[in-house]
Parts: C-alpha cells; structure tokens; sequence
C-alpha cells in the first residue's frame, strides 16, 4: 500500500478581534482539502496559543469554550489531510517554535520534494524533530539561519526547500503569506474591513464576507503587518506554474483562480469532452459531486438533459481519506447509491472529473448495471492520470493508477464499461483559454498526465535514504 500525501488548506487573519472564529470558519470551508485533522494558532500581543485536534473544524472549533482559549487579534490555521501510518496530534499544524527573534507558527500546503535530504542533513548537525511531518523541515531551517530579521531567516530556509507549497506563517508582529517559485499550490489575499486575510482558495472569504483581492502570485512573500501589507519577491522571476489538479478536483467549485471561476473551467472541461467524444445515449449522468460540472457542461453542448441518476450521501467523506484500500473501497459504496427508476432500461453518459486508481468507477458502473442500466459509457473531464504527483496532492503511486497500469481498452475492461472517453491534454488547455499546450514551458504543471515535472522529486529518486528510518515520509503536509 502506498503512502498518500496530502492536500491542505491554509488560512490567516490580521487585526482582528474574533481572529480565532473567524479562522475557524474560513477552516471549515476549506474542510475539502483535509479532514484528517485542524488547528488554530493565535497571538494576543504578548503570548501564542495553540489548539490542535483530530478530525472536522465543524467538531471542534465551534463552541465558546475553545475560542476563549484563543485570544488575540492574530490567528492562523490549516486542515490536514489523511495520511497512512503515522497518525499523531502533535503531526497537525499550526506548528510553533520559539526562535531568538520570537516565536513562529506556521501552516502549509503542499509537499517538499527535498525534504527528507534536507532533514538527514539537520540531525546529522544536531536538530532535534518533534514530529514526521515535512513542514518541520522549515521551522528547523528558519531556526538555523544566521540572518537576525525574521523575514531573512525565511527567505534563507526558502532557497533550500524545493518542491510545491503555501504557507501561513505568524509572528509576533506579522503574518506572512508565501507561494512556491512556479505557484503550485494556491493561495489567495482578501480584506475584511480593516483585516487583512489569507487562504488557500476563495471560498473561505466568503463564508467571512470578506473580498478577495487577488491571488498571490509565484513565488511571491506577503508580509502583512500594522504598517499594511508589503510584497517582497525573492526569488528570480519565471513563469508560473500552477498545479492544474485544483482545477480539476481539488479547489470548490464555488473557488476563484486568477479571478476565473473553477465552476465554469469545470463546465469548459465537460463542453469540450463532448467535442471530443459525444456517443449516443438516453441520459447525462454525473458522479457525484465532483462529476456535476462537468456534466452540465457536457450537456449544453449535446443539448440533453443531465439526471442525477446517482445520489451521494453527504455524510461520508471523500474517498481517498479512508487509509487503506479495503475501507476506501468500501467508503465508495457507503457514498453512492443509484436512483433506480431513472436508470432502469437506459443508455447512459457517467461523467466524472478524473480517475485515479479505478476504484470509484468500477463501483458505480457495476451497481448502475445491477439496477438495470442499458449501457454504461464513461466519459473523463481530464486526461488519464498515468504518473504520481510530489508536490502535495494524494496521487498513489504509478503502480496503483489505473493509468499506468492498462491502456484505454485495458482500462475499458477493467472498469466494465461499454465505452470510455477521457479529455485530451490538448482539450483540456483549449477549455483553459489556451490555443495549445506551450510544450516547451506548460502554463500548467500537468505532471500527473505528462510525466514533466518541474521540480525534480529528489527525495523520491534517492535510493541512499533509508526510508525506514526516514519515517516522516508517511506524513507530509
Ligand atoms: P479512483 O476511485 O481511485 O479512480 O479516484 C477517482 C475519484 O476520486 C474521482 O471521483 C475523483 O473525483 C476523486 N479524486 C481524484 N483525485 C483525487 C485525489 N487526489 N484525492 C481524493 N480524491 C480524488
């Protein structure tokens, strides 16, 4: 079984006096990108606070109680995401060190290809970790820089680290935002009223009301502070990058990327899938929930209708969050259950946004067969998923997708489709705006259908580690 990364959300307020409740709602709506576990850090003006637990923001941080325990105008916080193994309280962020310039927390998204280099390298020279988790890499490094102002002692642990992340940090006079070199994973500024805010994606201000300003670009710091907020660019300039996954799955619908609605970039992939590969059919069925958009784009372009011949309980969580195999699969068949009289006697369209290992289609076509469906033919809003990802998003790895494994006809079988369609890279940028994939640099890392990776996966490729006694690798952020 393979180890799964993660995908979280980040939030951060400034100047606010409900800073905690406020994170904790923006939390909650970012609930999509981890459930493992969430936190909360705060700063009153002389002391951080930190709440750590297992499990939903919605569980946890909504009683006075716990927010009486998080004083302060200041607050940052992050969702986590399942991993395997190593399953602690003190691998949930925020994390918090007290450094000789202050203390420091910090929340990230994403993955460090360099990590567990890095971190062999810190203990050989006498750190100590707390905790298995890759974002300790960064406190460590922040801590050992000889730079005396805090911002320099990031941008020193930032020129080691390689590899996709966002980043929350908090301070004891600023918050500060931060996004990879290429932008591979997301993270956005908004205002509310006099409070400035960060988060992994938009729908987090909204459930604040507060507005969004723009993205934050690639490799850009924001520091944040009662001086108002100060853009500070480290790194040379080159072109984003992108992780195109989050427009595919993992951002909400509802989310804004560069001002552009994921909803209708989903839409966009499911008009120009049906470009592609329309078949003649009784009805548009989508996966729910993450086939919906796609599906409705797909049918204004043919002109048919769209039936929710699937019905999702919305109560389990996603699938990929049960750790292993046998409860994920079984997580699918808890999740979906077929509309019967809908489907009986029917040829079927079933869009959904992706696959991954095969275990959600090759569930729903068998109970869609089993309630009497005609004929089942799949169609993807995304190409196929044939490489693992390093930077942050839960891909197994290529031996587990179904991608790798079987060509399409192989993939047909296996699934026990009548036919099965997947968007071309090429569909896929013509849906983003793009007359076609720019081969020599992508406006996009689409490393999961390509196999181009923009930063080269060197924890991965490192036969010399031991991964045994590596054993954070289990456990990335
Ligand atoms: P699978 O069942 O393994 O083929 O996974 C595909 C299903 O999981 C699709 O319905 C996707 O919406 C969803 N999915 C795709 N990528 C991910 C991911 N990285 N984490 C969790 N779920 C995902």
């Amino acid at each position: 079984m393979s180890k799964l990364k993660e995908e979280c959300g980040v939030f951060g307020i400034f100047n606010n006096k409900d800073a905690a409740a406020l994170t904790a709602l923006g939390l909650h709506a970012l609930q999509h990108r981890g459930q493992e576990g969430c936190g909360i850090v705060t700063y009153d003006g002389k002391n951080f606070f930190s709440e750590k637990k297992f499990g939903l923001v919605g569980d946890n941080f909504t009683k006075e109680k716990i927010f009486q325990k998080l004083p302060g105008n200041q607050a940052i916080g992050h969702n986590r995401y399942s991993t395997t193994g190593i399953n602690l309280l003190k691998n949930v962020q925020p994390f918090f060190a007290d450094l000789h310039t202050g203390g420091i927390s910090i929340a990230h998204n994403g993955n460090l290809c360099n990590a567990r280099l890095l971190r062999k390298n810190l203990v050989k020279d006498g750190s100590i970790f707390q905790t298995t988790s890759d974002t300790e890499t960064i406190v460590q490094l922040i801590a050992k820089s000889k730079r005396t102002d805090i911002i320099d002692k990031i941008i020193d642990a930032l020129f080691q680290i390689q590899g996709g992340y966002a980043l929350t940090i908090l301070t004891n006079e600023k918050l500060i935002g931060i996004r990879d070199p290429f932008g591979i994973r997301p993270l956005v500024i908004g205002k509310l009223a006099n409070s400035y805010v960060l988060a992994s994606e938009t729908c987090a201000f909204d459930i604040i009301g507060a507005k969004y300003i723009r993205d934050v670009n690639n490799g850009e710091i924001v520091v944040i502070s009662n001086k108002g907020l100060e853009i500070i660019k480290p790194f040379p300039k080159i072109k984003a990058r992108p992780c195109i996954f989050e427009y595919i799955y993992f951002s909400r619908p509802d989310s804004l990327i560069n001002n552009i609605s994921v909803y209708e970039y989903r839409k966009r992939f499911g008009s120009e899938l049906a470009k592609e590969s329309n078949v003649n059919a009784d009805l548009i069925v989508p996966v729910p929930d993450s086939g919906v958009p796609a599906a409705i784009g797909y049918s204004e372009e043919v002109k048919k209708n769209v039936e929710l011949g699937i019905i999702r309980n919305h109560y389990v969580g996603r699938t990929f969050i049960e750790p292993t195999q046998q409860i994920r699969s079984f997580g699918v068949k808890l999740k979906h259950n077929v509309n019967k009289s809908l489907i009986k006697n029917k040829s079927l369209i079933l869009i959904d946004d992706s696959i991954v290992r095969g275990t959600t289609s090759v569930k729903i076509i068998k109970m869609l067969y089993e309630c009497g469906a005609k004929e089942v033919h799949l169609r993807i809003a995304s190409p196929p998923i044939k490489y693992p990802d390093y930077y942050g998003v839960d891909t197994p790895n290529k031996k587990e997708l179904l991608a790798a494994k079987f060509d399409l006809e192989g993939m047909r079988k296996f699934i026990n489709a009548k036919t099965l369609k997947f968007l071309s890279i090429e569909g896929l940028y013509k849906s983003m705006g793009y007359e076609k994939r720019n081969s020599s640099y992508p406006q996009f890392t689409d490393h999961c259908f390509t196999g181009e990776y923009p930063i080269k996966p060197i924890d991965a490729n490192d036969e010399n580690l031991d991964k045994n006694q590596l054993s954070y690798l289990s456990s990335k952020s």
